[in-house]
Formats: structure tokens, sequence, C-alpha cells
């Protein structure tokens, strides 16, 4: 079957639209719009949005309809200029290079090499998404490098993404092929009137003989959804907790 992700055309008319207009406006922050940069825009863009998957031939009427959708474009626009602000203002060693040369960096030594780790914030007494959010991934109480700069950590979570967020470690260094170790990651989400939560979870990964520097959708971890409260139910509760004993 074949399938067409209809946020691919989506984001692509607008991070170029948006590419266009800064260069218009003569921002003094846009260091360069190549296509290198945008297509890195581009994809920092979609690994931020859920996917929207068709039957290709069936897009047309369906293209129709996203293209009218007001508050996702807005949501994606808003995702977009915080990626061409943070492309802009990273020097990339292989910005002048070919376009293959730009994807993560092949090393030819044994590394730890990580799925993707997907996961939700949602509120915890309607179970919405929660947009808005600040995720950062750590572990050993540092934060996570990514694979490359279109993946940021932090991260945050937006309305169309419906609390939706993913991040992409960077492989870390192993001794030799086959070796075992479990990382234990911390995730640490903030968001403006509701408690801190902190979230953990532990991962065996046997090391791989090189970087993997192909993201494949199989090799994906979902974590499990994390759940925020209300500063004031929160409260609320320890009041309770507290008057029960
Ligand atoms: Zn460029």
């Amino acid at each position: 079957m074949n399938v067409h992700n209809m946020m691919e055309d989506l984001v692509t008319a607008e991070v170029n639209a948006l590419y266009d207009q800064v260069k218009q406006a003569n921002s003094p922050w846009l260091t360069c719009d190549c296509k290198n940069c945008r297509l890195d825009t581009i994809s920092y863009v979609l690994n931020r949005i859920p996917p929207k998957y068709v039957v290709s031939g069936r897009g047309v009427t369906h293209s129709n309809e996203i293209f009218a959708d007001h508050q996702l474009i807005a949501d994606i626009s808003a995702v977009a200029m915080d990626g061409i602000r943070i492309i802009s203002s990273t020097k990339r060693p292989f910005h002048t290079l070919p376009r293959e040369d730009c994807e993560v960096h092949k090393e030819e030594n044994p590394h730890y090499n990580f799925p993707t780790f997907a996961g939700t914030i949602l509120d915890g007494s309607t179970f919405e998404p929660i947009s808005g959010a600040r995720i950062l991934l750590k572990l050993d109480g540092k934060p996570v490098d990514m694979v490359d700069m279109t993946w940021a950590n932090p991260t945050q979570t937006f309305l169309s993404t419906k609390g939706a967020f993913t991040f992409w470690a960077k492989s870390i260094p192993a001794e030799k092929t086959g070796e075992s170790r479990k990382f234990e990651f911390e995730i640490e989400v903030d968001v403006e009137g509701y408690e801190k939560t902190y979230n953990y979870f532990e991962l065996p990964i046997i090391s791989d003989p090189t970087v993997k520097t192909e993201l494949n959708t199989a090799c994906s971890v979902k974590i499990r959804d994390i759940v925020l409260f209300k500063r004031e139910i929160f409260d609320e509760d320890k009041k309770e907790e507290k008057s029960e004993k």
C-alpha cells in the first residue's frame, strides 16, 4: 500500500512561506535560508506533530480539509518559527555539505543506539492532552543530548500535537558490540499551573557495531502517559490525606 503523510505538504508549504516572509522582512537573526536549512526546519516540525496518513491518490479531498484548518496551521507556524530560529542560530558543521552528509554522523565503532521515546502529557482530572508543557529528558541527572539539532531537549507540547512529544537520544559509545547496559532515564515535566512531575523509566540496551543513523519507526518506545494535576487539586488532596490521619 502506498501511503503518504499529508502533513509533509502542509509543513513544507508553511515553512517555505515563513522563510520567505522572514527574509523579506530582513530579520537580522536569519543567517541563512538555503535548501539545507529549509529541509532541517521541515524535519524539525514533522518530528513534532502527529502524521496524518492517506492512501496516495486519495489525498486531494483530505488536503483541502487540513489546509483549511486554521488552528492546525497556527500551531504549525509556531513550531516552524521555533525551528527557523533554532536552525538559524546553530552553527552546523555539515551546513554546506551535500544533503546526504547532513544526517546523523556515522561512526564505525560500537555504540548503544536508542529508540525514539514517545509519550503524551495528560491532565489528571480530564485526561485531555496538555499543551505548553516543557519536557526535559535526563540520564544520570544530566540533560540528554539528542541525535541532531532538529530534536529538542527540553521539548514542548503544542495544541495540535495533542500533548504528544518525542525524543531521540544520541548514541553513547560502548566498549564492544553486544554489551548490555541498563539506562535509567528521568523525564521532568513543567507546565504553568500544574504540579511539577517526574517520571522514570529503565531501558536495557545491547550495543551495536556502529551508530545507527536511520530512524526506524518500528524502533520507537512508547513511554506510559504522564498525568499532571493542577496545583490546587494537589494541595487539596494533601490536606485530605493529613486530616484522615
Ligand atoms: Zn542554510
